[in-house]
């Protein structure tokens, strides 16, 4: 399996340090609003990873955080008149749910921030005894950025070339440092924030010890995988290098894996530009197993803008794998014979090499927009096969293939009751031309009828709206 490794800009072949076993971390969200779509590609991507090697029989310790002290948190806490934890503890329920509705997995722990101090202050205090930070005068720690050799060798930018050049590349604001390339460790509290006792002073983390702590307290010194936005490659993640490995001496993670961003009008969806959709925007106008699609309709590491007409086709071919799904129970119902004989048994063997070629997408650095394309041919030999002549197990090994490579890539393809969305917008054509005939009585039977599957109408000026209750 290859994976393109930030690090050495290449795609490498994969081996867990351990056979079998795969340790991941994946830089999770601030949690002070509703997660953005933005912040879903990440979760989507590496959930595909871990389900990918899932299926391969490896076991995925998959580590992500949840970073519930930060300025942004503090400020809207003090917005609403209560402690920041209020804040924290609500949008990390609100992101799970959204999480559940996305079909990714939880993960094997999903540490917070506030709950790792201790861990935090020792680290600090190895940095510090290593002679890797210092403490100005009023008590902030900062990493000595000069003092880690290799710094800067994820991010392939040069020391010097950070100080001399490109000034808006520093982590700057504060003056007690001894150069401008160090970064914080631990900070002074201000009046009214949360803050803990720590040798220093009463304070809080900077952000990016965390992740440096939180992944060797649950993966160890060494992980397989970290990864996490490409926004994330510089400082943060180049800042996690330095910390770990100044601090246990030794590699800290053996791949680096980053997404590209996921853009609108080809500018990054973000929080702070303002142009940004939450999960339950989307969720409010399409099944999120149409966004789940959309985002594995690409490859990873590159942009991908988010516009309507793409998540009309995205609608159309996950609906495609549903449908197909659906006519194969309906078919296998109506199935005479059990048993595939002669010509099934080779088509069985044919359909085999999607599963195949299925395979060699994903194993070449996740290619997920070819997987795809290998489920839809296989949906497409299921419907040229399959027939209510064929056999009921013939029929059911087709929907069950369509199902395991569907599932790896974490859609739900299986719908029990469910209205698509193509059908409840048949449906609201079928109202408007019976209101326009003055059937009204028809009318209202389509209204309640959508009404009782959970789907909600709007009658606006600029036509109907709907969306799932
Ligand atoms: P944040 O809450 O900003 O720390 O982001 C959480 C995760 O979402 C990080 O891995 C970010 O890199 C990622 N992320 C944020 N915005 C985008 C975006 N527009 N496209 C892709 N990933 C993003
Ligand atoms: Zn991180």
């Amino acid at each position: 399996m290859k994976i393109y490794n930030t690090l050495s800009k290449k795609k490498e072949e994969f081996e867990p340090h351990e056979p079998g076993k795969v340790s991941m971390y994946v830089c999770g969200p601030t949690v002070y609003n509703l997660i953005h779509i933005g912040n879903a590609r990440p979760m989507i991507v590496f959930d595909t990873v871990r389900r990918y090697m899932e299926y391969k029989g490896w076991q995925v310790n998959y580590v992500s955080n949840f970073t519930d002290v930060d300025d942004k948190i503090i400020k809207k806490a003090q917005e609403e008149g209560v402690e920041p934890s209020v804040i924290s503890e609500r949008y990390i329920e609100e992101c799970k749910k959204d999480m559940k509705a996305l079909n990714v997995k939880t993960a094997t722990v999903h540490p917070k921030a506030t709950q790792e101090i201790d861990g935090m202050l020792h680290m600090i205090e190895t940095l510090l005894k290593k002679g890797h930070a210092y403490v100005a005068e009023d008590g902030t720690v900062y990493f000595k950025t000069r003092s880690f050799r290799e710094y800067g060798k994820l991010s392939h930018k040069n020391l010097d070339d950070l100080r001399g050049g490109n000034r808006s590349l520093l982590v700057s604001g504060e003056d007690q440092k001894e150069d401008p390339l160090d970064f914080v460790l631990w900070k002074p509290k201000k009046e009214g924030e949360p803050y803990w006792e720590s040798p220093w002073c009463e304070g809080r983390p900077g952000w990016h010890i965390e992740c440096s702590v939180m992944s060797k307290k649950y993966l160890g010194d060494e992980i397989d995988i970290h990864a996490g936005g490409e926004d994330l490659i510089f400082p943060h993640h180049e800042n996690e290098i330095a910390q770990s490995e100044a601090a246990n001496g030794k590699t800290f993670a053996r791949y680096w894996m980053h997404n590209g961003f996921l853009n609108i009008d080809n500018k990054k969806m973000s929080k702070s530009e303002g142009n940004f959709f939450t999960v339950r925007d989307i969720g409010e106008k399409y099944d999120l197993q149409v966004l789940r699609f959309f985002m594995l309709s690409a490859h990873y590491r590159s942009p991908l803008n988010f516009s309507a007409e793409l998540m009309e086709a995205a609608r159309n071919g996950y609906e495609r794998i549903v449908t197909s799904v659906s006519n194969l129970n309906y078919l296998s119902e109506r199935a005479q014979g059990e048993a595939p004989v002669g010509e099934e048994e080779k088509l069985l063997r044919e359909a085999e090499g999607y599963v195949r070629k299925f395979e060699a997408a994903m194993e070449d650095d996740f290619n997920t927009a070819d997987a795809v394309s290998a489920i839809f041919e296989l949906v497409k030999f299921a419907n040229t096969h399959a027939s209510e002549e064929s056999s009921r197990a013939f029929i059911r090994a087709l929907k069950e293939e369509i199902i395991k490579l569907s599932d790896i890539c974490g859609l739900i393809v299986e719908k029990a009751d469910e209205i698509l969305d193509s059908e409840i917008e048949q449906l609201i054509e079928e109202r408007q031309a019976a209101r326009k005939a003055k059937n009204f009585a028809r009318a209202d039977e389509i209204r309640s009828l959508l009404s009782d599957r959970g789907i909600l109408l709007e009658d606006t000026r600029e036509g109907v709206k709907w969306k799932r209750a």
